[in-house]
């Protein structure tokens, strides 16, 4: 299968790399081949979304919106055991749904796309912003840009880790209209991260990651901003985006792979959640 497995890998990469277009990406771990991708010298202009209005957060009515990172189709990095990052995000995700309803937020959705990556964006958007979500939350989990990649041979077949980097990182965009009160949300959660004893990562800000560095918002908790996102800066609600861990990193994919580090990062996303509403009641 390594023919098969090889085409998967170069399909993969193309189009995680096509959703790393400075105005279209959903994602914020490097793609695979990112040299396939020109970057935009000058980023089209888009009017900002109408900001809905900060709503008073009532647990019951909140509509809390967790989006699944990419598609089945176009399903993102590839682990290093070659499972996609799709299959994580959607399991972690639906943790995070359980425990947001358990805690009494009953009008939490999944949001789950189809399709191409870059349609799946404008979609994914627009199915929240209609629904007037209250708050936008996407999961996704991490890889590293091509360079950093070694081969090694898993179950046959050739694949590509790199051990270097891990850890949880989120993801906020100044572009967003509800910027602080997206802010607000992220510190609370990296708080109760770091209360659970997790690191986030750190590599954003190194020059060896190139065009996918961002800038670190706060340096205590791993906040940094990805401000033309679309997911983060077209949502007119506040939106934070989670990356929950490295799947690249070859111990830290068998962490993702838990039921426990999955369940430990969805009841601290519940806490945040909970404190996050307390403080806007
Ligand atoms: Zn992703």
């Amino acid at each position: 299968m390594r023919q098969v497995r090889s085409i998967i890998a170069g399909l993969v990469a193309f189009l995680v790399a096509l959703s790393f277009v400075p105005t279209g990406s959903g994602i914020a771990a490097p793609a695979k081949k990112p040299a396939l991708v020109k970057p935009k010298s000058k980023p089209k202009h888009r009017p900002k979304p109408a900001p809905l209005p900060a709503v008073k957060c009532e647990k019951p009515k909140f509509r809390i919106f967790v989006d699944v990172g990419h598609t089945p189709e176009s399903f993102g990095a590839l682990s290093a055991r070659n499972d996609t990052e799709f299959g994580f995000n959607l399991r972690l995700a639906r943790l995070i749904v359980g425990k947001l309803k358990s805690e009494g937020f009953a009008a939490t959705r999944l949001l789950v796309s189809e399709g191409k990556a870059r349609s799946s964006l404008l979609r994914r958007v627009s199915v929240a912003n209609d629904a007037r979500a209250d708050f936008f939350l996407s999961v996704h989990h991490d890889s590293v840009p091509d360079k950093l990649l070694e081969e090694w041979e898993f179950e046959g077949a050739r694949s590509y880790f790199s051990d270097r980097f891990s850890g949880h990182s989120m993801f906020v965009s100044r572009q967003n209209p509800h910027f602080a009160i997206s802010m607000m949300f992220a510190r609370l959660l990296g708080k109760e991260l770091k209360e659970r004893g997790l690191r986030y990562a750190t590599q954003y800000t190194m020059p060896l990651m190139g065009r996918y560095r961002h800038p670190l918002l706060d340096r205590d908790l791993g906040i940094y901003s990805y401000d033309q996102l679309v997911v983060l800066s077209r949502t007119r609600s506040a939106a934070v985006l989670l990356e929950g861990g490295s799947i690249i990193n070859r111990d830290e994919e068998m962490a993702m792979n838990s039921p426990d580090r999955h369940g430990l990062i969805a009841g601290a996303v519940a806490e945040a959640m909970k404190e996050f509403c307390e403080k806007r009641q």
